[in-house]
């Protein structure tokens, strides 16, 4: 059987199906979410060596509070929700809060937040935790947008004349 190099995560994926074309070259990855964020921000995937993608600043750690302190099944439900995601490190809770650490090439904020937005115990509603959770979107948004661009020119790096 023949097995691919998911571009995203760095494992041996098998599935055939799941690909996406980046300037006329096909890439196998593991799985949709995978497929998605590649999708979302080729550049740094294909431009980035295994150990550039490995750097521990690419490690999140984000506390975000809920609506209410999560019961042990509420708690359970979320933790099997959430960690068997691509990139996710770690989940626990301790009050209102869950704090999450996951690896941010791999899986973006806002895909945790749409798989917590499914739990049972809600994100918390106030108007400090939705502003918290749109600024962390937005940051990391920025943070693939500058990855994206290595290959433009800027201040001090002229266009390549061809
Ligand atoms: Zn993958």
């Amino acid at each position: 059987m023949i097995e691919y190099h998911c571009p995203v995560c760095d494992m041996e994926s098998r599935h055939a199906d799941i690909v996406v074309t980046h300037c006329g070259i096909s890439y196998h990855c593991c799985c949709v979410q995978c497929r998605d964020n590649f999708s979302a921000h080729p550049v740094p995937y294909v431009t980035m060596t295994t150990a550039e993608k490995d750097a521990s600043s690419w490690v999140k750690r984000r506390k975000i509070r809920m609506q209410h302190t999560p019961t042990s099944s509420e708690y359970s439900a979320l933790s099997s929700a959430l960690e068997p995601l691509m990139g996710i490190r770690s989940v626990d809770v301790s009050n209102r809060y869950v704090r999450i650490v996951y690896h941010v090439l791999q899986i973006r904020f806002k895909q945790i937040e749409a798989a917590l937005a499914e739990q049972p115990c809600a994100l918390s509603s106030s108007y400090f935790s939705r502003i918290h959770r749109s600024w962390i979107v937005y940051m990391e948004d920025n943070e693939m947008d500058a990855l994206s661009r290595v290959d433009r020119a800027c201040c001090n790096k002229p266009p390549v004349q061809h």
